[in-house]
């Protein structure tokens, strides 16, 4: 478990792009928490840190949105406009992690029952106006061992 706080949406993007340069292909990190929370500000951070680009958006009307041109490339799902749970299969979701890439998610909480159990949980929560809390919590040998390589660095 890894605990922070951040003051301001950069501190939030700088965090985000340091745990973009410890990340492997097919590694899962959802993003928890509330509208306005930060979790594309994150999601912004992890590209920069991945040497990507194009500035990441919040989708409208697409579900995922593919980012490539970086160390490797990023799927960035937004789900909240996900009808349900069978969506998600139509979707493809589950053959994203094989492509060899990194796969972050904004309300992973619509994957319901089929979320895996191989991830990082991030949860971001505002403590003041531009505050917020970043959590992280590992799950599985391969998330743990990232979030131990976080830690570990300089
Ligand atoms: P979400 O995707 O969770 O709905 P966004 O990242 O789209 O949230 O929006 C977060 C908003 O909060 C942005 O306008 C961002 O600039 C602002 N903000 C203020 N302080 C922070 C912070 N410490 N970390 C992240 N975002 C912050
Ligand atoms: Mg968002």
């Amino acid at each position: 478990m890894m605990d922070l706080l951040t003051h301001n949406a950069k501190e939030t993007r700088a965090f985000a792009a340091r745990l973009a340069t410890q990340v492997q292909r097919g590694d899962l990190l959802l993003l928890h928490g509330d509208l306005g929370a930060g979790k594309t500000t994150f999601a912004q951070g992890l590209a920069e840190g991945l040497g990507i680009a194009a500035g990441v958006t919040s989708p409208t009307f697409t579900l995922v949105q593919e980012y490539r041109g970086g160390r490797l490339p990023l799927y960035h799902f937004d789900l909240y406009r996900l009808g349900g749970p069978d969506e998600v299969f139509d979707l493809g979701f589950f053959d994203y992690l094989e492509q060899g890439g990194v796969v972050v998610v904004e309300w992973p909480e619509r994957l319901g029952e089929s979320l895996p159990t191989e991830r990082l949980d991030i949860t971001l929560s505002a403590a003041g106006e531009a505050e917020r809390t970043i959590t992280l919590l590992a799950r599985g040998a391969r998330h743990t061992q990232l979030l131990t390589a976080l830690e570990e660095q300089a």
